[in-house]
Protein backbone atom coordinates (compact mmCIF):
# COMPACT_ATOMS: atom_id res chain seq x y z
CA UNK A 1 0.00 0.00 0.00
CA UNK A 2 2.55 2.21 0.96
CA UNK A 3 4.90 0.98 -1.90
CA UNK A 4 1.90 1.85 -4.55
CA UNK A 5 0.80 5.30 -2.67
CA UNK A 6 4.84 6.32 -2.92
CA UNK A 7 5.01 5.46 -6.62
CA UNK A 8 2.07 7.52 -7.11
CA UNK A 9 3.49 10.25 -5.02
CA UNK A 10 6.14 10.22 -7.21
CA UNK A 11 4.44 10.06 -10.82
CA UNK A 12 2.82 12.97 -9.93
CA UNK A 13 5.81 15.20 -8.38
CA UNK A 14 7.59 14.16 -11.59
CA UNK A 15 4.51 14.63 -13.88
CA UNK A 16 4.24 18.15 -12.23
CA UNK A 17 8.05 19.15 -12.86
CA UNK A 18 7.57 17.80 -16.36
CA UNK A 19 4.95 19.83 -16.91
CA UNK A 20 6.43 22.80 -15.45
CA UNK A 21 9.80 22.03 -17.52
CA UNK A 22 7.80 22.08 -20.74
CA UNK A 23 5.67 25.36 -19.29
CA UNK A 24 9.48 26.88 -19.08
CA UNK A 25 10.86 25.63 -22.12
CA UNK A 26 7.42 27.37 -23.64
CA UNK A 27 7.70 30.84 -22.26
CA UNK A 28 11.46 30.66 -22.86
CA UNK A 29 10.29 30.26 -27.18
CA UNK A 30 8.00 32.79 -27.28
CA UNK A 31 9.62 35.31 -24.80
CA UNK A 32 12.45 35.27 -27.81
CA UNK A 33 10.17 35.33 -30.16
CA UNK A 34 7.96 37.98 -28.88
CA UNK A 35 10.46 40.01 -26.75
CA UNK A 36 14.05 38.86 -27.51
CA UNK A 37 14.24 39.73 -31.10
CA UNK A 38 12.52 42.89 -31.40
CA UNK A 39 14.57 44.00 -28.35
CA UNK A 40 17.70 42.54 -30.52
CA UNK A 41 16.62 44.50 -33.32
CA UNK A 42 16.16 47.63 -31.51
CA UNK A 43 19.50 47.53 -29.72
CA UNK A 44 21.40 47.25 -33.13
CA UNK A 45 19.28 50.34 -34.49
CA UNK A 46 20.21 52.66 -31.50
CA UNK A 47 24.12 51.67 -32.23
CA UNK A 48 23.70 51.74 -35.93
CA UNK A 49 22.23 55.53 -34.83
CA UNK A 50 24.76 55.34 -32.49
CA UNK A 51 27.36 55.71 -34.81
CA UNK A 52 25.50 58.01 -37.12
CA UNK A 53 23.80 54.92 -39.87
CA UNK A 54 20.58 56.61 -39.91
CA UNK A 55 20.02 53.49 -42.76
CA UNK A 56 18.17 50.63 -42.45
CA UNK A 57 14.52 51.41 -40.53
CA UNK A 58 13.83 48.90 -38.17
CA UNK A 59 10.38 46.47 -39.30
CA UNK A 60 8.15 45.18 -36.39
CA UNK A 61 4.69 43.73 -37.04
CA UNK A 62 2.30 44.50 -34.77
CA UNK A 63 0.68 47.72 -32.36
CA UNK A 64 2.65 46.89 -29.16
CA UNK A 65 4.94 49.13 -27.30
CA UNK A 66 8.11 47.44 -28.85
CA UNK A 67 6.71 48.08 -32.41
CA UNK A 68 5.72 51.77 -31.35
CA UNK A 69 9.16 52.42 -29.98
CA UNK A 70 10.56 51.07 -33.63
CA UNK A 71 8.36 53.74 -35.42
CA UNK A 72 9.27 56.31 -32.97
CA UNK A 73 12.88 54.98 -33.95
CA UNK A 74 12.37 55.54 -37.39
CA UNK A 75 11.04 58.54 -37.39
CA UNK A 76 13.97 60.26 -35.31
CA UNK A 77 15.97 58.48 -38.07
CA UNK A 78 14.71 60.47 -40.77
CA UNK A 79 14.49 63.25 -38.60
CA UNK A 80 18.06 63.43 -38.09
CA UNK A 81 18.67 62.38 -41.72
CA UNK A 82 17.16 65.83 -42.94
CA UNK A 83 18.77 67.79 -40.05
CA UNK A 84 22.65 66.43 -41.01
CA UNK A 85 21.42 67.06 -44.81
CA UNK A 86 20.75 70.81 -43.83
CA UNK A 87 23.99 71.14 -41.71
CA UNK A 88 25.92 69.65 -44.73
CA UNK A 89 24.78 72.57 -47.18
CA UNK A 90 24.41 75.00 -44.79
CA UNK A 91 28.57 74.37 -43.81
CA UNK A 92 28.98 74.19 -47.33
CA UNK A 93 27.87 77.22 -47.80
CA UNK A 94 29.60 78.78 -45.16
CA UNK A 95 33.05 77.32 -46.61
CA UNK A 96 32.01 78.85 -49.79
CA UNK A 97 31.42 82.02 -48.22
CA UNK A 98 34.86 81.97 -46.33
CA UNK A 99 36.13 81.30 -50.09
CA UNK A 100 34.73 84.40 -51.33
CA UNK A 101 35.72 86.25 -48.32
CA UNK A 102 39.58 85.29 -48.78
CA UNK A 103 39.37 85.64 -52.78
CA UNK A 104 37.82 89.58 -52.42
CA UNK A 105 40.57 89.45 -49.89
CA UNK A 106 43.41 88.72 -52.80
CA UNK A 107 41.50 90.68 -55.26
CA UNK A 108 41.72 93.72 -53.27
CA UNK A 109 45.45 93.02 -52.64
CA UNK A 110 45.55 92.75 -56.22
CA UNK A 111 43.75 96.25 -56.57
CA UNK A 112 46.74 98.02 -53.88
CA UNK A 113 49.18 96.63 -56.09
CA UNK A 114 48.21 97.38 -59.66
CA UNK A 115 49.58 101.26 -59.46
CA UNK A 116 52.94 99.89 -58.82
CA UNK A 117 53.02 97.27 -61.06
CA UNK A 118 51.89 99.22 -64.02
CA UNK A 119 54.84 101.72 -62.96
CA UNK A 120 57.19 98.79 -62.92
CA UNK A 121 55.85 97.48 -66.40
CA UNK A 122 56.81 100.63 -67.67
CA UNK A 123 60.83 101.05 -67.92
CA UNK A 124 60.76 97.70 -69.35
CA UNK A 125 58.15 98.45 -72.06
CA UNK A 126 60.39 101.95 -72.80
CA UNK A 127 63.09 99.64 -73.49
CA UNK A 128 60.98 97.01 -75.76
CA UNK A 129 59.56 100.32 -77.66
CA UNK A 130 63.01 101.71 -78.19
CA UNK A 131 64.98 98.64 -79.31
CA UNK A 132 62.46 98.22 -81.54
CA UNK A 133 62.36 101.78 -82.92
CA UNK A 134 66.20 100.75 -83.38
CA UNK A 135 65.32 97.71 -85.26
CA UNK A 136 62.97 99.22 -87.46
CA UNK A 137 65.40 101.94 -88.43
CA UNK A 138 66.92 99.76 -90.49
CA UNK A 139 70.41 101.22 -88.87
CA UNK A 140 71.56 98.40 -86.91
CA UNK A 141 74.14 95.88 -87.98
CA UNK A 142 73.79 92.23 -87.66
CA UNK A 143 74.85 92.03 -84.40
CA UNK A 144 73.46 95.03 -83.10
CA UNK A 145 69.93 93.64 -84.07
CA UNK A 146 71.00 90.43 -82.52
CA UNK A 147 72.00 92.19 -79.33
CA UNK A 148 68.56 94.45 -79.22
CA UNK A 149 66.52 91.63 -79.87
CA UNK A 150 67.71 89.51 -76.81
CA UNK A 151 67.05 92.75 -74.45
CA UNK A 152 63.35 92.94 -76.00
CA UNK A 153 63.24 89.02 -75.48
CA UNK A 154 64.56 89.69 -71.80
CA UNK A 155 62.49 92.65 -70.90
CA UNK A 156 59.20 90.75 -72.20
CA UNK A 157 60.32 87.62 -70.25
CA UNK A 158 60.48 90.09 -66.93
CA UNK A 159 56.98 91.54 -67.86
CA UNK A 160 55.54 88.19 -68.07
CA UNK A 161 56.93 87.13 -64.74
CA UNK A 162 55.68 90.35 -63.21
CA UNK A 163 52.20 89.72 -64.52
CA UNK A 164 52.26 86.14 -63.69
CA UNK A 165 52.90 86.67 -60.20
CA UNK A 166 49.83 88.99 -59.70
CA UNK A 167 47.35 86.56 -61.52
CA UNK A 168 48.89 83.50 -59.29
CA UNK A 169 47.93 85.36 -56.85
CA UNK A 170 44.99 86.50 -57.82
CA UNK A 171 43.91 83.23 -58.91
CA UNK A 172 41.17 81.45 -56.80
CA UNK A 173 41.99 77.55 -56.27
CA UNK A 174 41.33 74.88 -53.66
CA UNK A 175 43.02 74.64 -50.11
CA UNK A 176 45.90 72.16 -50.75
CA UNK A 177 48.49 71.63 -47.55
CA UNK A 178 52.01 69.87 -48.61
CA UNK A 179 55.34 70.04 -47.40
CA UNK A 180 56.62 74.19 -48.18
CA UNK A 181 59.73 76.19 -47.50
CA UNK A 182 58.43 78.74 -45.85
CA UNK A 183 61.28 81.05 -47.15
CA UNK A 184 60.26 80.32 -50.90
CA UNK A 185 56.84 81.85 -50.20
CA UNK A 186 57.89 85.02 -48.56
CA UNK A 187 60.03 85.47 -51.36
CA UNK A 188 57.56 85.44 -53.39
CA UNK A 189 55.26 88.26 -51.37
CA UNK A 190 58.40 90.10 -51.53
CA UNK A 191 58.94 90.30 -54.89
CA UNK A 192 55.27 90.52 -55.47
CA UNK A 193 55.32 93.57 -53.09
CA UNK A 194 58.53 95.30 -54.56
CA UNK A 195 56.71 98.03 -57.04
CA UNK A 196 54.23 98.47 -53.80
CA UNK A 197 57.30 99.27 -51.25
CA UNK A 198 59.06 101.17 -53.86
CA UNK A 199 55.86 103.60 -54.45
CA UNK A 200 55.99 103.94 -51.20
CA UNK A 201 59.68 104.55 -50.81
CA UNK A 202 59.99 101.91 -48.08
CA UNK A 203 62.51 98.87 -47.99
CA UNK A 204 61.58 95.57 -47.94
CA UNK A 205 64.42 93.46 -45.65
CA UNK A 206 64.56 89.71 -45.34
CA UNK A 207 66.37 89.11 -42.04
CA UNK A 208 68.17 85.29 -41.49
CA UNK A 209 66.37 82.66 -42.47
CA UNK A 210 67.12 78.93 -41.21
CA UNK A 211 66.40 76.06 -43.58
CA UNK A 212 63.05 74.55 -42.48
CA UNK A 213 60.01 72.62 -44.06
CA UNK A 214 56.46 73.07 -42.80
CA UNK A 215 52.99 71.25 -43.92
CA UNK A 216 51.14 74.24 -44.98
CA UNK A 217 49.19 75.38 -47.95
CA UNK A 218 51.51 77.91 -49.84
CA UNK A 219 49.00 79.96 -51.31
CA UNK A 220 47.44 80.76 -48.08
CA UNK A 221 50.19 81.39 -46.31
CA UNK A 222 51.73 83.75 -49.03
CA UNK A 223 48.08 85.48 -48.47
CA UNK A 224 48.96 86.11 -45.28
CA UNK A 225 52.53 86.91 -45.30
CA UNK A 226 51.51 89.58 -48.00
CA UNK A 227 48.55 91.01 -46.05
CA UNK A 228 50.60 91.93 -43.21
CA UNK A 229 53.65 93.43 -45.38
CA UNK A 230 51.30 95.71 -47.78
CA UNK A 231 49.83 96.67 -43.77
CA UNK A 232 53.13 97.25 -42.67
CA UNK A 233 54.41 99.25 -45.58
CA UNK A 234 51.21 101.46 -45.97
CA UNK A 235 52.17 102.57 -41.66
CA UNK A 236 55.90 102.96 -42.24
CA UNK A 237 56.60 106.39 -43.31
CA UNK A 238 58.89 107.39 -46.00
CA UNK A 239 62.43 105.69 -46.36
CA UNK A 240 61.67 103.18 -43.54
CA UNK A 241 62.30 99.86 -43.28
CA UNK A 242 60.14 96.71 -43.13
CA UNK A 243 61.73 93.69 -41.90
CA UNK A 244 60.52 89.87 -42.94
CA UNK A 245 62.05 87.22 -40.64
CA UNK A 246 61.41 83.13 -40.32
CA UNK A 247 62.41 81.18 -37.87
CA UNK A 248 61.55 77.87 -36.48
CA UNK A 249 60.36 77.73 -32.36
CA UNK A 250 58.76 76.01 -29.80
CA UNK A 251 55.75 77.89 -28.72
CA UNK A 252 52.64 77.43 -26.66
CA UNK A 253 49.10 79.18 -27.85
CA UNK A 254 48.25 82.03 -25.69
CA UNK A 255 45.49 81.47 -23.22
CA UNK A 256 42.32 83.91 -24.45
CA UNK A 257 41.08 86.55 -21.63
CA UNK A 258 38.39 85.60 -20.39
CA UNK A 259 38.25 82.26 -21.25
CA UNK A 260 39.00 78.90 -19.24
CA UNK A 261 41.33 77.71 -22.08
CA UNK A 262 43.64 75.12 -20.25
CA UNK A 263 47.79 75.95 -20.96
CA UNK A 264 47.67 74.13 -24.19
CA UNK A 265 51.22 71.99 -24.98
CA UNK A 266 54.06 73.59 -26.85
CA UNK A 267 54.03 73.45 -30.35
CA UNK A 268 56.93 73.17 -33.36
CA UNK A 269 56.55 75.99 -34.95
CA UNK A 270 57.79 78.56 -37.67
CA UNK A 271 57.69 81.79 -36.54
CA UNK A 272 56.70 84.37 -39.54
CA UNK A 273 57.66 88.35 -37.95
CA UNK A 274 57.20 91.06 -40.15
CA UNK A 275 58.27 94.60 -38.49
CA UNK A 276 57.88 97.93 -39.74
CA UNK A 277 59.05 101.64 -38.34
CA UNK A 278 55.47 102.88 -39.03
CA UNK A 279 52.40 104.68 -36.47
CA UNK A 280 51.88 101.67 -34.11
CA UNK A 281 48.51 100.55 -32.89
CA UNK A 282 46.79 102.64 -30.42
CA UNK A 283 45.90 99.95 -27.09
CA UNK A 284 42.57 100.86 -27.71
CA UNK A 285 42.55 99.05 -31.44
CA UNK A 286 44.26 96.52 -30.28
CA UNK A 287 41.02 94.07 -29.67
CA UNK A 288 39.52 94.69 -33.04
CA UNK A 289 42.23 94.24 -35.30
CA UNK A 290 40.94 90.84 -36.33
CA UNK A 291 37.39 91.56 -36.65
CA UNK A 292 35.84 91.24 -40.12
CA UNK A 293 35.66 95.13 -41.64
CA UNK A 294 37.90 96.82 -38.89
CA UNK A 295 39.95 99.44 -40.41
CA UNK A 296 41.44 103.02 -39.54
CA UNK A 297 42.12 103.61 -43.45
CA UNK A 298 40.31 105.75 -45.57
CA UNK A 299 37.90 104.77 -48.14
CA UNK A 300 39.28 103.04 -50.69
CA UNK A 301 42.20 102.62 -48.67
CA UNK A 302 41.21 99.92 -46.58
CA UNK A 303 38.64 97.09 -45.92
CA UNK A 304 39.00 95.78 -43.00
CA UNK A 305 39.47 92.46 -44.23
CA UNK A 306 43.33 91.09 -44.60
CA UNK A 307 43.67 90.77 -40.83
CA UNK A 308 40.38 88.78 -40.60
CA UNK A 309 41.32 86.77 -43.68
CA UNK A 310 44.94 86.37 -41.98
CA UNK A 311 43.53 84.85 -38.39
CA UNK A 312 40.74 82.53 -40.29
CA UNK A 313 43.57 81.06 -42.44
CA UNK A 314 46.32 80.74 -39.64
CA UNK A 315 43.79 79.27 -37.22
CA UNK A 316 43.09 76.37 -40.31
CA UNK A 317 46.36 75.59 -39.81
CA UNK A 318 45.78 75.30 -35.77
CA UNK A 319 48.33 78.45 -35.56
CA UNK A 320 47.96 82.24 -34.13
CA UNK A 321 49.24 85.39 -34.23
CA UNK A 322 50.50 87.59 -31.97
CA UNK A 323 50.84 91.73 -31.81
CA UNK A 324 52.92 94.18 -30.69
CA UNK A 325 52.77 97.74 -31.07
CA UNK A 326 54.79 101.00 -29.43
CA UNK A 327 52.71 104.22 -31.05
CA UNK A 328 54.75 106.19 -33.06
CA UNK A 329 57.56 103.31 -32.47
CA UNK A 330 56.16 100.50 -34.94
CA UNK A 331 54.48 97.30 -34.83
CA UNK A 332 55.38 93.83 -34.89
CA UNK A 333 53.04 90.91 -36.25
CA UNK A 334 54.57 87.01 -35.79
CA UNK A 335 52.85 84.75 -36.98
CA UNK A 336 53.08 80.97 -35.28
CA UNK A 337 51.83 77.85 -38.02
CA UNK A 338 52.52 74.32 -36.24
CA UNK A 339 54.98 73.02 -38.73
CA UNK A 340 52.77 69.33 -39.39
P1 LIG B 1 42.82 97.20 -43.81
O1 LIG B 1 44.30 97.17 -44.08
O2 LIG B 1 42.02 97.02 -45.05
O3 LIG B 1 42.40 98.37 -42.98
P2 LIG B 1 43.37 95.02 -42.03
O4 LIG B 1 42.45 93.99 -41.44
O5 LIG B 1 44.54 94.52 -42.78
O6 LIG B 1 42.46 95.91 -42.94
O7 LIG B 1 43.88 95.96 -40.87
C1 LIG B 1 42.97 96.48 -39.92
C2 LIG B 1 43.56 97.69 -39.24
O8 LIG B 1 44.66 97.30 -38.41
C3 LIG B 1 44.14 98.73 -40.17
O9 LIG B 1 43.15 99.59 -40.68
C4 LIG B 1 45.13 99.45 -39.26
O10 LIG B 1 44.47 100.40 -38.46
C5 LIG B 1 45.60 98.36 -38.32
N1 LIG B 1 46.93 97.84 -38.70
C6 LIG B 1 47.19 96.64 -39.24
N2 LIG B 1 48.51 96.47 -39.43
C7 LIG B 1 49.10 97.60 -38.99
C8 LIG B 1 50.48 98.05 -38.89
N3 LIG B 1 51.50 97.28 -39.30
N4 LIG B 1 50.70 99.27 -38.36
C9 LIG B 1 49.68 100.05 -37.93
N5 LIG B 1 48.38 99.69 -37.99
C10 LIG B 1 48.08 98.48 -38.51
Amino acid sequence: EIHRHTRGTMYYVGGTIGAILACGLLVTLLGIRIVGRPLQQLIDKTERIGEGDFTQPVTLSGRDEMAQLGTALNQMCDKLKRQRAQIEEESKARVNAIEQLRHGDRLQTVGRLASGVAHELGTPLNVVAGRAQLIAAGQLNETQVCESATAIKAEADRMAGIIRQLLDFARRRKPQVSAVDPRDVARTAVELLGPLAQKHEVALVCDGQDAMFAQVDAAQTQQVITNLLVNAIQASPTGGEVHIGLDAVEATRPIAEGTSDVVAPPLQCIRISVLDQGSGIPETDLPHLFEPFFTTKDTGEGTGLGLSVSHGIVEDHGGWIEVESTPEKGSRFMVYLPKS
